[in-house]
């Protein structure tokens, strides 16, 4: 009754003093950071063609960690990397222990990583097809298994800096990345291609104390993490955005989310001044989108999580297999060796891979979607079609990087992203390229995901 009463005597002031309330949400944010730099030379991951390990740092690795509690019993914690991939053994035993020690439910959990091809090779030790006994797969399982040591103690240390916070939605644009599937008379090629698709956005959260104050950044951009190639680790361009962040505003822990920068490179690229030069463009993108009209972020925060079985296309027959046997191609004669003794051994060949799409829902006010693998432009540009009626941010390279993952599109156009590069994934063994249907298959659960 007294709310009532207190709805007649609604005035133009009450109002106002009503829309503030609103936009005070309740929530309590904190944030946190970690070195991951390896401190001795490992083997470093991202090119196949390495042939020795690392030779010093140019710039350090760092995990970050950011905790979002609506005060509504919804809590998440979302976790960056500056590293190649996220081993999906890593992320299923992070997310259960985050839970379990936290109260965090494992759904609510994403890693992301920034894929810098500049850091070492992570490996969980229950998820390799190769080189089990090698140094190189050694020393990988070791640092994984310390990194979910850090990563744990990480989130701990977010909860404890968690304060009342204020959430923000910005965004701006970038234009470094540009399409690699370059077509020509002999197939696509791995080069500039600047009528291909890209997604230009920076998408940005900004996350304020009580005083105002910025306490954390989590910024994103489609594009591979590979202006560099070189023996030092570097979290490459978007090590260097984080750090110009950082240094802009001291005490804020900047957190850089990958897209679906799949068939996206940096360029130009292949030098350290580079790869400086993309991230000082990407930070400057940052600032500027932090200049634009803030967009309220109130809870309630609701995460899911789907298993999604994505299936291959027919498999190669043995005799197929036997044929390829011959090429000269150390990978492709590798990779089917593997596969015959996976025949041999089991009768047949994996026939679908059962992988990670997640959601995060912000009230009515943002949706966070992270894709799992090496995702490729045309998921993110169609989600943000599709739901054009809403602030949607598309990350790739979340909790499970098994694989490229290709549109239909791109699939169909096969080279490298649509199913070339298969043959290099060490935790998975793919007998070839996936189905037609894998698109649908992830969009479709992203959407059901939003309807529920
Ligand atoms: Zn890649």
């Amino acid at each position: 009754m007294k709310r009532f009463l207190h709805v007649i005597v609604v005035s133009a002031v009450v109002l106002t003093a009503a829309t503030q309330a609103k936009a005070q949400s309740n929530w309590q944010v904190g944030s946190d950071f970690a070195l991951i730099t390896p401190q001795k030379s490992m083997w470093m991951a991202g090119y196949a063609s390495r042939n020795k390990p690392s030779e010093g740092v140019a710039s350090d690795l760092y995990a970050k960690a950011v905790i979002l509690d609506d005060g509504a019993k919804h809590k998440a914690a979302i976790i960056t990397l500056d590293l190649i991939s996220v081993p999906r053994g890593l992320r299923d035993r992070v997310a259960k222990r985050v839970e379990e020690k936290y109260g965090i439910p494992a759904n609510a959990v994403m890693l992301n990583c920034s894929h810098t091809h500049c850091g070492p090779v992570v490996r969980s030790p229950e998820a390799s097809i190769t080189d089990i006994d090698t140094e190189k797969v050694k020393q990988a399982v070791e640092y994984s298994q310390t990194l979910e040591k850090k990563l744990i103690e990480l989130v701990g240390g977010a909860i404890e800096n968690s304060v009342p916070s204020t959430l923000t939605y910005h965004r701006a644009r970038a234009a470094f990345a540009m399409n690699r599937r370059l077509p020509t008379e002999k197939g696509l090629r791995n080069s500039p291609y600047p009528d291909g698709p890209v997604d230009h956005d920076v998408p940005v959260l900004k996350i304020t104390n009580a005083e105002g104050k910025l306490t954390t950044i989590l910024f994103g951009y489609a594009c591979h993490n590979t202006t560099l190639g070189i023996y030092e680790f570097c979290g490459d361009y978007a090590g260097f955005a984080q750090t110009e962040i950082e240094r802009a505003h001291p005490g804020v822990v900047a957190m850089f989310v990958m897209g679906c920068g799949g068939d996206q490179n940096p360029y130009p690229r292949r030098t350290l001044d580079l790869a400086m030069t993309h991230g000082k463009t990407l930070a400057t993108a940052v600032e500027a989108a932090l200049q634009t009209p803030a967009v309220p972020v109130e809870g309630s925060l609701q995460a899911k999580l789907d298993h999604v079985e994505v299936t291959y296309a027919a498999p190669p027959s043995k005799e197929e297999l036997e044929s390829r046997l011959t090429s000269t191609n150390k990978y492709i004669k590798t990779h089917t060796e593997r596969l015959l003794k996976q025949l041999e051994k089991e009768g047949q060949l994996r026939t679908s891979y059962t992988t990670l799409v997640q959601t995060f829902q912000f009230g009515d006010d943002l949706t966070l979607i992270a894709l799992p693998g090496e995702t490729v432009i045309d998921y993110s540009l169609r989600l943000k079609q599709e739901l054009s009626d809403r602030h949607v941010w598309v990350a790739g390279y979340s909790n499970d990087v098994f694989a490229y993952v290709p549109s239909k599109r791109v699939l169909n156009e096969g080279g490298y992203e649509g199913g070339g590069a298969l043959i290099y994934f060490t935790t998975v063994l793919h007998p070839g390229p996936f189905a037609e249907d894998i698109e649908e298959r992830i969009i479709n659960s992203v959407h059901q995901q939003l309807e529920k």
